[in-house]
C-alpha cells in the first residue's frame, strides 16, 4: 500500500494533512514530517498540516492554517475514528486517505494503511519514506524519531520491536540525529510540573488490586501553575511501580468543561473499558473525555475489576 499511498499524492496537487484534537508529540511530527517530505519530493505541491496547535509543542515545528481547498487529498494520521479528527470539512476532499496505528475503530477514508503493532504513526511513516520516492532531510529525520520515541515512551512498550530499532538506527545514522538536542524540545519542563508530579506521587490512591489513580482538580491545577493538558500527560510518569498494574490521572479541564481520563496499563488491556466511557485508545493507554468526577469514579470502580480479573487470571496460571 505504500506505493499506492504515493500513487495518489502524485495525483493531487493539494494535499492537506490532519490528526487527532489533543494534540500529542506523534501526531504532530507525524503530519509535519510527511508534509515536509512531501514538498521536499514534489516542489511545486500546495502541502498543508493543519489542526490546533499547542504552545507546549511550538518547538516542534510549525503548523498551517487551514484554508479552504478543492479537488483536494486528505490524509489523516494516527486517528481511528472520524470523531477525533481536528478541523477537518471532509466535504472538501476529493479523495481520503489514512494512516494509523491504533485498533481499528471504522473506515472512513477511501484507503487506510493500518499497522496496529507499530509503535507510533511516526514508525509507519518511517517505512513508508523508506519503501518510496518519497525524500528525507535530517529535520524530517527528527521529527519522525521525535514522535516515535514519545509514543513509545521512550521504548519502554512492548510495541518496540527489532524492526523499530532497526529504523530508528536508520534514521539516526543517516541523518546524523543529535539526540539531546532533540529530547530538550520534546521534555524540557519547568519547575512548576516537577513539583505538581511529587504531588501525584504523593497523593495517588492505589487500590488493593493495583490500581492507582488521581484526581487533579482546577484548584490543584491553579495552585501549581500548570495547564490542564501538561497535568493529564504526566500520567506517562507511572509506569513500573510495583504494586500498580493500572493507573490513570483524572484531569478537570475548565475551558473546556470536561474531565479528561488518561489510562496506562502494564497489565490488563483497556481500550475496551474505555471506548464503553466513550473514548477509545490503544490496548495498554487509552483515555476518555467525561463530563463529571463520579463518572470519573465509575470508571475507575470498572478499573479496579478489570485489575482484579487481570491478577486471578495470572495466579490461575
Ligand atoms: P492520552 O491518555 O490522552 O494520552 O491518550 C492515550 C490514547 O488514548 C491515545 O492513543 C488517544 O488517541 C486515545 N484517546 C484519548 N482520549 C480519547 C477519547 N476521548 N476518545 C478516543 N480515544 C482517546
Amino acid at each position: 500500500m505504500y506505493t499506492d499511498i504515493v500513487e495518489k499524492i502524485k495525483e493531487f496537487n493539494t494535499i492537506v494533512i490532519a490528526r487527532h484534537v489533543g494534540v500529542d508529540p506523534d501526531a504532530l511530527c507525524g503530519q509535519l514530517a510527511l508534509r515536509d517530505s512531501i514538498k521536499l519530493t514534489f516542489p511545486d505541491k500546495k502541502v498543508l498540516a493543519i489542526g490546533s496547535g499547542s504552545a507546549k509543542f511550538g518547538q516542534i515545528g510549525k503548523l498551517d492554517k487551514t484554508e479552504v481547498v478543492e479537488n483536494a487529498l486528505l490524509i489523516v494520521v494516527d486517528t481511528p475514528d472520524v470523531k477525533r479528527v481536528d478541523s477537518v470539512d471532509f466535504s472538501q476532499f476529493a479523495y481520503k486517505i489514512k494512516i494509523d496505528h491504533h485498533p481499528f475503530v471504522e473506515k472512513y477514508c477511501d484507503m487506510e494503511l493500518i499497522e496496529d503493532e507499530a509503535c507510533s504513526a511516526c514508525e509507519i511513516l518511517m517505512r513508508l519514506i523508506l519503501n518510496t520516492d518519497l525524500k528525507c532531510n535530517k529535520e524530517i529525520a527528527e521529527k519522525l524519531y521525535m514522535g516515535l520515541v514519545s509514543d513509545s515512551n521512550r521504548f519502554l512498550f512492548n510495541s518496540c520491536t527489532s524492526e523499530t530499532f532497526a529504523l530508528v538506527s536508520k534514521f539516526v545514522g543517516d541523518y546524523a540525529l543529535d539526540l539531546g538536542s532533540m529530547y530538550q524540545r520534546l521534555y524540557l519542563r519547568p519547575l512548576s510540573e516537577v513539583r505538581l508530579e511529587g504531588y501525584i506521587s504523593s497523593n495517588m490512591v492505589v487500590t488493593e488490586n493495583g490500581l492507582a489513580y488521581i484526581k487533579i482538580t482546577d484548584q490543584i491545577i491553579n495552585e501549581y501553575e500548570v495547564d490542564s493538558a501538561a497535568a493529564g500527560n504526566m500520567v506517562n510518569n507511572y509506569n513500573y511501580i510495583k504494586e500498580v498494574i493500572v493507573w490513570a490521572t483524572i484531569t478537570e479541564d475548565v475551558k473546556n468543561k470536561q474531565i479528561r481520563v488518561s489510562i496506562r496499563s502494564r497489565g490488563p488491556q483497556i481500550n475496551l473499558l474505555a471506548e464503553k466511557y466513550g473514548g477509545g485508545g490503544h490496548k495498554m493507554a487509552s483515555g476518555a473525555k467525561l463530563k463529571t468526577f463520579d463518572e470519573a469514579m465509575k470508571l475507575m470502580k470498572e478499573l479496579d475489576l478489570l485489575v482484579k480479573e487481570y491478577k486471578e487470571s495470572c495466579e490461575a496460571v
